[in-house]
């Protein structure tokens, strides 16, 4: 029985490791969603079940949900080097010369490949299964951050036979640019700033306390280089090659070239190349390819004599600043844009570019009719990097950063340790109004059906609505003479907002559009507070104490809830019927009795089925946990509870309960 069991289960593993394998390294498909989301789903039941047969590298793992407080030092096996940059071809050529000198041989071959832009990791593996994770750190030791690695899935946990089976390989933790701009839309969503570079967000991800958190970026791990004892490979490529056969994700980019020429052809197609890549690059790194030459040429202090990195320059053309023009965002914040005489840069005609803050403006001194220099750099937005002072006309004037509002001309506010100036104006602002009923109707806030973004500038520019409560008192016979409304197009559109009565609670919050109050934080507030009475009277205290909610979150939302303006809409809204509480049919059968404590589900249970018990347990308040730690306050045995599961609660001394004893913990 138990054999079969364990048969089973380490089957599932394997078809799900393939069938990530084909998705995240592959880029392809060999089975649909909802027949892989089952597999895994009857492996966790399985583990649930059996927690013997518990494997730390189980495709189950990868959902993350480890919380790490400090991350452990882990000194490397072996040294993790940087490499020598190199600018142009002379520096290639003179580091040719040096080879041939040290190794007495003319004719070399080296690999090429791309320098992938993110944060270097050291993955170790041992009898074929991952041991760790750890980051480059200082080169001698880094942080062991294996609980975030192992959500990147494109990494394998476990390899099947056919590869060395203790070694170590380095690669890239990246964020490819699509999941980066997916990341910063819903930031910007949630009046949140926008991250400013992959590179910099995915090395931030790597040192997150909260690994789920991690496994919701879409990061990736590109590899690079295969480090071990006796090695069975005479060439990089060999062991690349190998690797990628494997199942670890080495870019096929990578090329052997059979003399330095050919490295410049590389650079050169790449040079232009790389702007379509999925990823950021910032060069090319050249390397000896036999190993033997490798170890023959050995490390500098500081890198290896047998690589070496060239490096893009970071595309730049300089044009004339025609004008500054300040944007209001739905939260109020002023961004300045930079208006340019459109230039070609890497491949995108570029009119705009980013000026971030006042203060930048002033730090560069940047002035209108200024040629200044932009870049396209780490960033998405292009900026302007510089001014050609030498172009600089003499009657050019300093810029005056504005001090009104240019929507509304209020004055602005710029609070202390904020980058940005804000308009305060948050009632009177066109833009903000705007923007803010747009947010409000919006697919994961009230989600309006027959109203769109551009109807909402449509409404407010008649004068129909000034905010989202006036979007209930809107008449059919208001809307349809208006420009490209139909009598069918204005029923849809009261239908819709009619609709949105029913949408629940934590979507009308997060559709509030309360600085910081992202989708996800207005879950919790509606989880905690229940309605939006409660969470309006909750002081700057009681705030801070719920879980997850910090004090810029807490300062908002009190600034909120004691706005008069905000006050009465709350009322205009609650009166029209909107969901404004956790709704009766949610709350019922709903306690906070367990609030608290942590379960473990282990064996056959006689009255609810083990999906019954988790759903009752987080209904109760309580926390459902798949693996036995010494935070487990319960464990619930049923029927078949396998023995080393109990000897193990017994040896933490966890509370070992019935079916029966559970029942009556919710009674
Ligand atoms: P640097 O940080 O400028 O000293 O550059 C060295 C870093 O480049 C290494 O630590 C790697 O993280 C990174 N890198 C990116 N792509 C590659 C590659 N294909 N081969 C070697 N290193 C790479
Ligand atoms: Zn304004």
């Amino acid at each position: 029985m138990t054999q079969s069991i364990k048969d089973k289960i380490q089957l599932l593993r394997k078809e799900l490791r393939k069938h990530n394998h084909t998705y995240y390294v592959l880029d392809t498909t060999s089975i649909s969603d909802f027949d892989f989301d089952k597999k895994l789903e009857d492996l966790q039941l399985l583990e649930q079940s059996y927690p013997e047969f518990f494997d730390a590298n189980s495709p189950t793992q990868r959902v993350g949900g480890d919380i790490t407080k400090n991350f452990k030092t882990v000194v490397h096996k072996n040294r993790m080097y940087s490499l020598d940059n190199s600018y142009s071809k002379e520096d290639l050529l003179d580091w040719e010369k040096r080879l041939q000198k040290n190794t007495g041989v003319e004719k070399l071959t080296y690999t090429c490949e791309l320098k992938y832009d993110g944060a270097s990791i050291n993955l170790s593996y041992k009898n074929g299964k991952l041991q760790n994770a750890v980051t480059r750190g200082d080169g001698f030791q880094g942080d062991d951050v294996s609980a975030n690695i192992k959500t990147i899935k494109s990494i394998p946990l476990v390899l099947d036979d056919g590869f060395v089976s203790n070694f170590e390989i380095r690669g890239e933790i990246i964020l490819p640019l699509d999941g980066f701009h997916k990341m910063n839309e819903e930031r910007i969503e949630n009046g949140e700033e926008a991250y400013r570079n992959p590179r910099n967000t995915a090395s931030g991800s790597l040192k997150l306390q909260d690994s789920g958190e991690v496994a919701k970026r879409p990061l990736d791990c590109l590899l690079y280089h295969v480090v071990g004892d006796s090695l069975p490979f005479s060439t990089h490529m060999e062991a690349l090659n190998s690797a990628r056969k494997a199942g670890f994700k080495v870019p096929v980019e990578m090329k052997e070239c059979n003399s330095i020429d050919e490295v410049f052809e590389y650079i050169e197609f790449w040079g232009e190349k790389r702007n379509d890549l999925p990823y950021e690059t910032d060069g090319i790194v050249v390397k000896v390819n036999k190993l033997h030459f490798q170890d023959e040429l050995g490390y500098t202090a500081k890198s290896p004599r047998w690589a070496i990195a060239y490096k893009f320059k970071a595309a730049q053309q300089s044009t004339i600043l025609n004008e500054i023009t300040y944007q209001v965002g739905r939260t109020g914040a002023i961004t300045p844009v930079a208006n340019l005489a459109p230039v070609l840069l890497a491949g995108t005609i570029v009119k705009r570019a980013s000026l971030h803050n006042a203060t930048q403006i002033q730090k560069l001194d940047i002035r209108i009719n200024d040629t200044v220099f932009v870049e396209k750099g780490g960033e998405i937005i292009p900026k302007v990097v510089r001014v050609d002072f030498a172009k600089r006309s003499e009657d050019s004037i300093p810029t005056n950063y504005i001090s009104h509002c240019p929507d509304c001309q209020t004055l602005l506010v710029r609070e202390e340790g904020d980058a940005k100036h804000y308009c305060p104006n948050q009632f009177g602002c066109p833009t903000q109004i705007t923007g803010r009923i747009q947010h409000y109707i919006s697919r994961k806030a009230l989600d309006i059906d027959g109203l769109g973004a551009e109807s909402v500038t449509l409404l407010c520019k008649e004068g129909l609505i000034s905010n989202y409560a006036d979007l209930y008192d809107l008449r059919t016979a208001q809307i349809i003479p208006l420009e490209r409304m139909a009598e069918k197009s204005a029923k849809n559109m009261i239908a819709g907002i009619e609709k949105s009565k029913e949408i629940p609670f934590e979507k009308v919050l997060f559709g509030l559009g309360i600085r910081f109050v992202g989708e996800t934080v207005a879950k919790k507030l509606a989880k905690h507070f229940k309605s939006m009475r409660s969470l309006m009277a909750a002081t700057y205290e009681e705030l801070i104490l719920v879980d997850e909610i910090g004090e810029r979150i807490a300062q908002s939302i009190v600034e909120f809830s004691n706005d008069l303006g905000t006050i009465l809409l709350i009322d205009r809204l609650t009166a029209y019927g909107v969901q404004l509480e956790v709704s009766e049919t949610s709350l019922r059968g709903k306690t906070e009795k367990l609030t608290g404590n942590i379960f473990v589900v282990s064996g056959v249970f006689e009255i609810m089925s083990r999906n019954e018990l988790k759903k009752s347990i987080e209904d109760n308040g309580g926390k459902f946990s798949s693996s036995l730690s010494k935070k487990t306050n319960y464990i619930i045995a049923g029927a078949n509870m396998g023995p080393s599961k109990r000897t193990k609660a017994e040896d933490l001394g966890i509370d070992i309960i019935s079916e029966a004893d559970y029942i009556n913990l919710i009674q």
